[in-house]
């Protein structure tokens, strides 16, 4: 079974039985205590929800953020405990990954009902997808990359975005940047630009049309 054969069964859009204009934003990689703040508050000013793919490891060092995640009506999701190519792991280490980074969300936030889960750069594996489902969890890709990641400028993440953006669509950004990609003394794990496009997206999306949703419920 390849990653290619795992990513066919796993949603990358959502399609909106009543034929709505929804999309749905999404946030990896973080809590950060620099970044996610701003986020949420950008988010918070325009009224408008997300879902959040954190790593258990940053949950258990900001418990605040997840806990103010859920009570501003934003979903946590799995994103694992330290962010690893699952692909790599043995299945003690991909089910340790999962089930734990589960634990630590609901430890710093009890009412946190965690639904989703998204393998580390979206490489998904027969054992992700297993484990994925003994946990109650949704495997939940993207449709959308405007690869805010490695900085490309304002401009081009919201280009970026707008250009391929249609209903259902499911938008991956970031507020905050993986253990092992974290570079001190650089800008390299600043996600300053996603912010700011953030700002320009919302009202971009609003204007054509879309609605920014929560992801539905799944059965
Ligand atoms: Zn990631």
């Amino acid at each position: 079974m390849t990653h290619f054969d795992c990513l066919s069964r796993v949603c990358s859009t959502c399609s909106d039985c009543a034929g709505g204009r929804k999309v749905y934003l999404t946030f990896d990689d973080g809590p950060n205590p620099l970044c996610t703040p701003e986020i949420l508050d950008v988010l918070k000013q325009h009224r408008v929800p997300a879902t959040f793919f954190v790593i258990g490891a940053y949950a258990a060092e900001q418990p605040d953020l997840i806990r103010r995640m859920i009570a501003e009506g934003h979903e946590v999701a799995n994103h694992t405990m330290t962010h690893p190519d699952l692909s790599r792991c043995e299945p003690s280490d991909v089910r340790h990954e999962i089930l734990e980074a589960n634990r630590i969300i609901s430890m710093a936030c009890p009412e946190a009902s965690v639904r989703h889960v998204r393998a580390p750069f979206g490489i998904w594996s027969e054992e992700v997808l297993t484990t994925s489902a003994v946990a109650g969890l949704a495997p939940l890709h993207w449709s959308v990359d405007p690869r805010d990641w490695s900085r490309p400028g304002v401009d081009a993440i919201v280009d970026a975005v707008l250009a391929s953006v249609q209903p259902g669509a499911i938008v991956l950004l970031h507020d905050g940047c993986p253990p092992d990609e974290v570079r001190p003394g650089t800008k390299d794990s600043l996600r300053d630009q996603t912010v700011v496009a953030l700002t320009r997206l919302i009202p971009a999306l609003h204007e054509r049309g879309f609605a920014i949703s929560s992801l539905p419920q799944h059965p």
